[in-house]
């Protein structure tokens, strides 16, 4: 037994880990086991890669087919985003929809049906999912897609390890030219600002916009928004990605309301010009904090929590606004808000976006900080919103089953494929999905 935590460090439990070698070793594992949760590179903040049992999938991240003509690539799910990355961007291939960190494996991706700055456009990482072979409670190892057990597959992409154990994926690369992004930066005064900019740039391929979540009145949502896409310079070599590393816990009271405000003021003012542009690798892009090892210690012994959560289009700005400023009064968010815009829901039972605006924010772990988010819940289930289950560490049953509203059908497919009773995490618990 050993401590074991997800990226927020919050909550931690004492676990037996196995990190089967094998694919047969995991399968004598999973027969017959009690309760456990699969788990990849634990980069889900919350619980859902937790419980008394866990198996790491670490171990299985063999490549095992790629067809260079179409860009298929058959891999298991333990291999990171960041190995595929190292191996195909120099061959001229990239990950089709990738979230803020390079550090996750691809079955996390699959089970979280992880988006990235694209969603917009290109909806989840299960829209590029050809097939996937998942092992059942029972030790039988089967394979599903759109078209063969098509409710399981539906039912494992965003499904959070309730179904089996992903164990190798098949899935559809995109074809670049340059390991480089071109990327265009403005300047949004406010909220409103920030929608317009979202919206006039529907058609680029990727956006983001990072929010200062403690600016308020007038000038509540002030934000930077990026946007990109893949430069075609044919420069494909791999560019170094410095590193730093947070080598120890810091004293949580370092991060507290005046040093993040002081931070993000920076951070909007570094920028002088209302456009600019600049030609950035794609680690510096995509992945800006995995420059930093163990950036979550900076929130000290006791962790923290990300809340993220989907507003509908059709609450309009008012919706985002009444959460945003909230947020703001309460003066507890801390660093830059991530703001995205999503295309349109996909079929899967568990998935979390829904066409409208996401924003992603951390929370310090403190005293009273659950009665606001709880409050926070509320504003967003009025407006017709639901919470990140990969990031999700508190969330009610009443919250979650308000808000996904197909979680009896994945009971029934769970219970068509033996996986109650097996596959369970602290977090299918708490969400009443034993
Ligand atoms: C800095 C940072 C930025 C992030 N940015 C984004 C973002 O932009 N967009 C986004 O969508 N997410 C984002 N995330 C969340 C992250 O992408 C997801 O939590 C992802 O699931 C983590 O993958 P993992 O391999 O670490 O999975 P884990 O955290 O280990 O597990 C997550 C879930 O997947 C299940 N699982 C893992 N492997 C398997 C398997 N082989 N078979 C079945 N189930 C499995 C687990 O049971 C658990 O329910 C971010 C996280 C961090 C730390």
């Amino acid at each position: 037994m050993m401590p074991i935590h997800g990226w927020g460090r919050y909550p931690s439990v004492d676990a037996r880990l196995d990190t089967p070698l094998t694919a047969s070793r995991l399968k004598a594992l999973v027969t017959g086991a009690e309760s456990l949760i699969p788990r990849g590179m634990g980069r889900s903040y919350g619980d859902s890669a937790l419980a008394g049992h866990i198996l790491s999938t670490r171990a299985l991240h063999h490549l095992l087919a790629f067809d260079e003509s179409s860009g298929l690539l058959c891999c298991e799910a333990g291999a990171t985003l960041a190995e595929l990355l190292e191996v195909f961007v120099p061959r001229g291939w990239f990950l089709p929809v990738t979230p803020g960190t390079k550090f996750v494996s691809v079955g996390g991706a699959i089970a979280s049906d992880v988006h990235g700055k694209n969603h917009h456009l290109d909806g989840c990482f299960s829209a590029f999912v050809e097939s996937l072979d998942l092992l059942l409670a029972d030790g039988s190892r089967v394979s599903c897609s759109r078209s063969e057990r098509s409710e399981l597959f539906h039912a494992t992409c965003g499904g959070m390890g309730l179904t089996g154990v992903i164990l190798a994926a098949s899935l559809r690369l995109r074809r670049v030219e340059s390991a480089y992004i071109h990327q265009t930066t403005y300047k949004a005064e406010n909220l409103e600002a920030a929608l317009d900019l979202f919206e006039a740039h529907h058609a680029d391929t990727y956006s983001v916009a990072w929010i200062d979540c403690l600016a308020s009145g007038p000038a509540l949502g002030r934000s930077l928004l990026m946007v990109g896409d893949h430069a075609r310079d044919r420069d494909l070599r791999l560019p170094r990605q410095r590193t730093l590393s947070v080598p120890f816990d810091t004293p949580a009271a370092l991060l507290n309301r005046h040093s993040v405000q002081a931070f993000n003021a920076l951070y909007y003012n570094r920028v002088r010009h209302a456009v600019s542009q600049q030609r950035v690798s794609y680690d510096s892009f995509f992945y800006p904090l995995d420059g930093i090892h163990h950036w979550n210690r900076l929130y000290g012994r006791k962790g923290f929590l990300q809340y993220q959560f989907v507003i509908p289009k059709s609450a309009g700005i008012e919706g985002l606004r009444s959460i945003l400023g909230r947020i703001a009064e309460s003066r507890r968010g801390s660093f830059l808000a991530v703001l995205k815009a999503f295309g349109p829901a996909n079929d899967n039972l568990l998935s979390f976006p829904l066409e409208g605006y996401t924003l992603a924010l951390d929370f310090k772990w403190e005293a009273g900080l659950f009665a606001l988010l709880d409050e926070l819940d509320e504003r967003v289930l009025e407006q017709g919103g639901r919470l990140y289950l990969a990031k999700d560490a508190r969330m009610s049953e009443a919250t979650f089953k308000r808000s996904y509203p197909l979680w009896e059908r994945l009971q029934t497919v769970r219970e068509q494929y033996g996986a109650r009773g097996t596959f369970n995490s602290l977090q299918a618990r708490r969400l009443g999905l034993e």
